[in-house]
């Protein structure tokens, strides 16, 4: 299946929300949705009152967009939320998005995007207990080390240089100068993004 190639400030202002997800740019001043905060096309500015199903999918769309999640994928992390009983479906479905390795990469600040976070990995940049890991959607368990091998260490430390959003959480362990990140506890709901409405995507799988 391919990936969405368009312009990605699009989703963030048909979500109507930042999403982050152009790295350096979404802090400044040339934010598109900080611009226009309408919806993008010829009826962007239309005012709908959405219904339940439109809510809840939309609520869907706009976290798979947020960590750059393919349909089947996204509906994977939800069937595996909901087979288990110890977390709650909605927590366990962020949680297991928050165990990407390149939603760790993102979130270390090693990185400004996941975007970016997924090509690097694609590429070779990083390892996870010492062995090169390409696949970006590599569940993280809490004491796997992700770390930099010196290939490419200089890559990576220019690029936090001209990171401005670094600033980890505090589920995580973060050695900027060793190039080093790891989970040391799962987040508690909490330690998340508290825009997020995930009771509105496990209804959304519920229909
Ligand atoms: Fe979204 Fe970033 Fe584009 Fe702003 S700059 S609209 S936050 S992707």
């Amino acid at each position: 299946m391919a990936r969405y190639t368009d312009s990605v400030c699009k989703l963030c202002r048909n979500e109507g929300d930042k999403l982050f997800l152009k790295g350096s740019r979404c802090y400044t001043t040339k934010c598109a949705i900080d611009r226009r905060r309408y919806g993008s096309g010829q009826h962007g500015q239309d005012r709908k009152k959405q219904t339940e199903y439109a809510l809840q999918l939309r609520e869907k769309q706009k976290v798979r967009r947020i960590y750059g999640v393919l349909e089947r994928q996204f509906a994977g992390y939800v069937d595996e939320a909901s087979r288990q009983k110890k977390v709650p479906t909605g927590l366990r479905i962020l949680q297991q998005l928050e165990q990407r390795l390149d939603n760790l990469v993102y979130r270390s600040g090693m990185v400004p995007s996941r975007a970016q976070a997924r090509q690097l990995i694609l590429h070779g940049h990083f390892t996870v207990n010492g062995k090169t890991v390409t696949t970006s959607s590599y569940q993280l368990k809490p004491g796997e080390v992700v770390s930099v091998p010196e290939k490419s260490r200089k890559l990576i430390k220019a690029l936090i240089e001209a990171n401005p959003t670094a600033g980890q959480p505090q589920w995580m362990t973060v050695d900027l100068d060793n190039l080093t990140a790891s989970i040391v506890n799962l987040p508690a709901r909490e330690d998340l993004d508290q825009s997020i409405k995930e009771a509105l995507i496990v209804e959304y799988y519920s229909r």
